[in-house]
């Protein structure tokens, strides 16, 4: 990268700076391009000769993509509020300028807008990216903060029908989540649901323990396919009876996305996304990886990865997400699998992979700009200040350099403990060789260059 003077439009120079590259829309590929940025956001797109402007960012020959979106994170469930700081300069180093975090904090959720307003101050203070927040409830009694936290700007919803503790993680149960969804509908914000049958996965997982089956294929074992279909059913039965915009945390099938059309055509807004590891990860990974590859919900056959990359193509996929999870990496090597955490780190990796995976399979770079950007965007009601090269957006950019590179764990930016990854040794098709966001360099394919408190809280622009 190189961001010098343009010395003879320095005068009366038109705008700020130019981003020089093949721009990426989610419609085309504009090759030998630029984009001018004034005042943060962008002003001007075309190609062939720039306009005038006080300085000029040269990435010529490769890939100007929007900032990406990642409408699926968590900054803050292993070690609360100061996660946000280093999982948000691993976005940075990522090409990754809006986050949209889960409400999952330790020790407390973000299930009122007095706990939302705090983390917003937190993200104000600390985020080297952009933040956007989910809100939340508390396990029975919580339903009379929904309206306030869609007030204080909250995008979206998240609940469970899987508990994985009673106060931070909880789980919904039927009475309580109708009453939630209904309320929600009147917000017209999404509620997205993490979709895994409670009784199914804990008695298979206690018999896998009483047989002496802790290793690491067991964690599929016990959460099979069932798992997620029956949660998927009840969720979107829920939708239907109150109206609420459901949509599916994270679906490891293709048969989520066929269940969500089932009842988009039922009248219904439902929706379902795919977590960047349901592309391209397989049961023999977690065999691989061990703790290290283990999520909720695992890792499928590779068939059904298939599966999922054909629904992607048909348009029935809502975006495509991390579900970055940064546990310390001891908590993810206990021989036992049961004992190991789940969640992957994923945001650094994110456009790296994304566009390896789909330069492996012979598709355009649009498709990212699509389903990592645009749609999350979408999604959480951040349109038309998110997620897309167009007039009037923020400057938010994810430039890709392309070529051969191994992922290396070792340039992850989170804090040190962290700083693991599942796509370790991974060959990849690019590298993110800068990230602007609101127009500044905020990584320059080396280092960070923002100060932590950089990034803004992005409430809500629009509700339904
Ligand atoms: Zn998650």
């Amino acid at each position: 990268m190189t961001a010098t003077p343009s010395h003879a439009a320095e005068a009366d120079a038109a705008f700020d700076s130019i981003i020089i590259g093949d721009i990426v829309t989610s419609e085309t590929v504009i090759t030998g391009g630029f984009v001018a940025v004034r005042d943060g956001r962008i002003a001007a797109i075309g190609a062939g000769t720039p306009p005038a402007a006080r300085a000029v960012s040269d990435h010529r020959g490769m890939l100007v993509l929007p900032g990406l979106v990642d409408g699926h994170m968590h900054t803050s469930s292993a070690m609360g509020w100061p996660g946000i700081e280093h999982a948000t300069r691993s976005a940075a180093a990522g090409g990754v300028t809006t986050v949209v975090d889960m409400p999952y904090d330790v020790p407390k959720s973000v299930t009122d807008a007095t706990i939302f307003r705090e983390k917003v101050d937190v993200v104000n203070a600390t985020s080297h990216v952009d933040v956007s927040l989910y809100g939340t409830i508390t396990k029975q009694g919580g339903t009379g903060a929904i309206a306030g936290l869609a007030d204080a700007g909250a995008t979206s919803f998240k609940v469970s029908t899987y508990e994985y503790d009673a106060v931070r993680f909880p789980r919904i149960d039927h009475p309580e989540m109708e009453r939630a969804f209904a309320l929600i509908a009147e917000t017209g914000l999404m509620v997205a649901v993490h979709n895994e049958d409670q009784e199914l996965v804990e008695r298979l997982s206690a018999a896998a323990v009483a047989s002496g089956r802790t290793d690491p294929i067991m964690h599929c074992r016990t959460r099979p396919p069932l798992a997620e279909n029956l949660a998927n059913v009840t969720i979107f039965e829920m939708g239907l009876a109150t109206g609420a915009h459901v949509h599916i945390a994270h679906s490891s099938l293709a048969r989520g996305f066929d269940l969500a059309a089932i009842y988009r055509d039922l009248g219904m807004n439902a929706s379902g996304e795919a977590c960047i590891q349901y592309l391209c990860m397989t049961e023999d990974d977690i065999v691989r990886l061990g703790g290290r590859g283990k999520c909720n919900p695992p890792f499928r056959t590779a068939e059904e990865v298939e599966r999922m990359w054909d629904r992607l193509a048909k348009g029935t996929v809502a975006y495509v997400s991390t579900d970055h999870a940064p546990w310390p990496a001891d908590r993810k090597k206990d021989p036992d699998i049961f004992k190991c955490g789940a969640g992957l780190t994923g945001l650094q990796s994110f456009a790296p992979l994304m566009f390896s995976l789909l330069t492996e399979r012979g598709l355009s770079p649009t498709v990212m700009a699509r389903y990592c950007a645009e749609e999350p965007a979408r999604f959480h009601g951040l349109l038309p200040k998110k997620g897309r090269i167009a007039i009037g957006a923020d400057a938010d950019f994810c430039v890709i350099e392309k070529g051969a590179f191994t992922f290396d764990e070792a340039m992850i930016v989170d804090r040190p403990e962290c700083r693991w990854s599942p796509y370790h040794g991974r060959a990849m098709a690019g590298r993110v060789a800068a990230t602007y966001l609101r127009g500044q360099a905020v990584w320059d394919g080396t280092a960070v260059l923002n100060k932590a408190g950089s990034g803004r809280f992005v409430p809500r622009q629009k509700k339904g």
